[in-house]
């Protein structure tokens, strides 16, 4: 039996052995979501030119300006530069439109009133120089830093993108992803139950925690409690695909052939039993041809924990994402922990009026027990060491 490796470096080793799965090119359109592998700098002053900020009239300002104005022209949104002819007069203007040359101060439409080829101030109204001017490169200078690699293309960064000019950009490439659940008591989700099965759920759940995130190179396999078929079946999907995450069968169980199939098929163990509860069997190892192979206990709850605390966050940072941040919450209540392991506690968080994230727990009766974690957002680690964590404890917190 191997020793139990904390956490922390449990952690450590995946992020040190996982491959990268390098970056490819993809079309705006197809970008959402995915990890930036460039730098993005403005393509141009933002904006390009002073830009008029209201519809209205656009006028050349002087300490004592008059009150009414000639129309001497239209400058409209995407026209070519207008000048104003005659300082006395006036130019109409719409919100997005070049600032006319000769012009320094733009009046709202609610401000003035026309009577047939004049606009007139309305009364009390007192313009100021650069009123409603956006002026060019006041946002950033061409050439500015506008994106890093390792963000991930939310709405903000494609409308940067967008604005300037990147038609098709470099993104972490999506590995291709087996999840592979393990069990003769396993049916599908359309079988009907006969007697001692259970509908095979781990699978569908881990790809749901993954697609969520945007891996949506995702199959779904499995394999029953033989010896010969699992390694068959695992020396085929190594073939064919960039990582396997299994569930169940990784455990001391006669029937628990994961371990010795892999390490047949030539994947170097990694870790085997992280000093956690649940998910203390978990193995990790990479395959001859640096796949990365996720073994998680088979139990509901435990494989869930497993996937999103370990294998989700080292795929995104695989992809090129800059690590997150570690969340932390406040415990609403005390919670039972373990003198030697750390554990994990599904948990109910919501943000109190003084903007604490409050950490209500909600703790499965067994590891077999995931009836309760739809009401739940992910779990609570309360490190080892303490019989029980206090109320008021900030502790990390891993979503679902
Ligand atoms: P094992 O680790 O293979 O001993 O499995 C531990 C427990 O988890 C057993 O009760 C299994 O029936 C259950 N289990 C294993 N895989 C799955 C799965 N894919 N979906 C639901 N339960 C599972
Ligand atoms: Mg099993």
């Amino acid at each position: 039996m191997t020793e139990l490796i904390s956490i922390a470096e449990a952690e450590a080793l995946v992020a040190e052995h996982m491959p990268s799965f390098g970056s490819e090119r993809v079309t705006l359109d197809r970008a959402a979501g995915r990890i930036l592998r460039q730098r993005v700098h403005a393509e141009h002053d933002h904006p390009p030119f002073d830009r008029v900020m209201m519809d209205g009239i656009a006028v050349s300002w002087r300490a004592s300006l008059p009150r009414a104005f000639t129309i001497g022209g239209a400058q409209m949104a995407g026209m070519a530069l207008q000048t104003l002819a005659d300082d006395s007069g006036c130019i109409e203007v719409t919100t997005g439109a070049m600032l006319p040359a000769g012009c320094d101060c733009v009046v709202p439409v609610e401000q003035v009133r026309r009577e047939a080829g004049t606009y007139h101030l309305i009364d009390g109204y007192q313009p100021s120089r650069g009123q409603f001017i956006h002026p060019r490169g006041s946002d950033c200078v061409a050439g500015t830093l506008l994106l890093e690699a390792g963000m991930r293309i939310g709405a903000p960064e494609a409308a940067l993108l967008a604005a300037n000019g990147v038609a098709s950009v470099e993104v972490g490439k999506t590995p291709s992803i087996a999840i592979v659940s393990t069990g003769d008591e396993l049916v599908d989700v359309e079988s009907s139950l006969g007697e001692g099965q259970i509908r095979r759920s781990n699978d569908i759940a881990i790809a749901t925690a993954l697609r969520l995130h945007g891996f949506d190179r995702v199959a779904l396999e499995h394999i029953a409690d033989d010896i010969a078929a699992t390694q068959d079946t695992l020396g085929r999907l190594l073939g064919a695909y960039d990582v396997l995450i299994l569930s169940g069968g990784v455990s001391m169980g006669q029937r628990d052939y994961v371990p010795a199939a892999l390490d047949a098929l030539g994947v170097r163990r990694v870790f085997h039993r992280i000093a956690q509860r649940p998910g203390k069997p978990m193995w990790f190892g990479i395959g001859p041809g640096q796949q990365a192979v996720f073994a998680l206990p088979g139990n509901p709850v435990s494989a869930l924990v497993c996937a999103i605390r370990y294998v989700r966050p080292a795929l995104l940072v695989a992809l090129g994402m800059t690590p997150a941040p570690k969340e932390y919450v406040r415990l609403e209540a005390d919670v039972d922990g373990n003198a030697m392991l750390t554990c994990f506690v599904p948990a109910y968080v919501q943000t109190d009026a003084q903007g604490w994230s409050m950490a209500r727990p909600v703790p499965a009766r067994t590891s077999g027990d995931f009836s309760a974690l739809p009401h739940t957002h992910g779990v609570v680690q309360l490190p080892p060491g303490n019989a029980c964590t206090p109320a008021g404890t900030a502790v990390e917190f891993y979503r679902w």
